[in-house]
């Protein structure tokens, strides 16, 4: 489903410039639970961005679903986004003045969707990922690990098939850290194909396949139960 070749990043500030990612083949098969992991600075979240079409490549094809992502208009590609991705970050960004299932009716708001159907959705979306008590509540009320549970209800509103999720546990202590990588493995379980960056080696462990960057390019491409070469 996420297939790259060839896709690299060169980033560009006046006279200097940065290769932010080295040519890289990928792929990603529907279905698969990937963490990313390496040092700050060695091209994780580069390659997030260019797979999340929030970034465009210097160079290489990426093709999602067979759709090659170059091809797309701008206006296409957030349409892509909108249907295919659900994005975490680190920093939940949630709306500090809305209630958790006003955070979670956005973009179903924005993507058009009635009322009674926005806030049916958001209710069982928020019962899922164990918030159904906390419906009612502000983000500032709650732990961190329930700030990130609001986040991905959010970025399951759409029903993407795609979940990229940019140091999703990086705010949060190690229980709570793994309570929400358990919860990608649930969502990984019902069909989600889940993306994850983080730099913590036994946060990576919850996944399938594990990607270790350094310096811009893959260095280990290891599945879970294989052995490491
Ligand atoms: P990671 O996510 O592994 O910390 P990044 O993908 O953020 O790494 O960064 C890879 C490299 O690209 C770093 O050297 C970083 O400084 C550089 N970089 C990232 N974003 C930009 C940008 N917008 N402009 C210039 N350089 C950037
Ligand atoms: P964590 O272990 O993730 O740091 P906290 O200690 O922040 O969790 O929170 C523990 C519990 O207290 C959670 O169930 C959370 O919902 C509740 N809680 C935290 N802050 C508030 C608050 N300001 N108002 C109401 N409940 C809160």
């Amino acid at each position: 489903m996420i297939a790259l070749e060839g896709i690299h990043k060169v980033y560009r500030n006046g006279a200097l410039e940065v290769q932010a990612l080295k040519p890289t083949n990928l792929i990603v098969e529907k279905g698969d639970y990937v963490a990313i992991i390496g040092p700050s600075g060695s091209g994780k979240s580069t390659l997030m961005n260019i797979l999340g079409c929030l970034d465009i490549p210097s160079g290489g094809t990426y093709k999602l679903d067979h759709q090659e992502v170059q091809s797309l208009t701008e206006k296409e590609l957030a349409k892509v986004r909108n249907k295919k991705i659900g994005f975490v970050f680190q920093n939940f960004n949630l709306l500090a003045r809305q209630t958790v299932q006003s955070n979670v009716e956005l973009p179903m708001l924005y993507g058009g969707v009635t009322t009674p159907v926005r806030k049916d959705r958001a209710i069982s979306l928020l019962e899922k990922v164990g918030l159904g008590g906390r419906v009612h509540h502000r983000p500032t009320e709650l732990s961190g690990g329930q700030k990130q549970r609001v986040a991905i209800a959010r970025a399951l509103t759409m029903n993407p098939s795609i979940l990229l999720a940019d140091e999703p546990t990086g705010n949060l202590d190690q229980k709570s850290s793994h309570e929400i990588m358990a919860l990608f493995t649930q969502l990984n379980n019902e069909g989600s194909t889940v993306i994850v960056i983080t730099h913590e080696m036994d946060i990576a462990e919850h996944a399938k396949r594990i990607l270790r960057f350094g310096d811009g390019e893959i260095i280990e491409d290891r599945r879970k139960g294989s052995v490491r070469l």
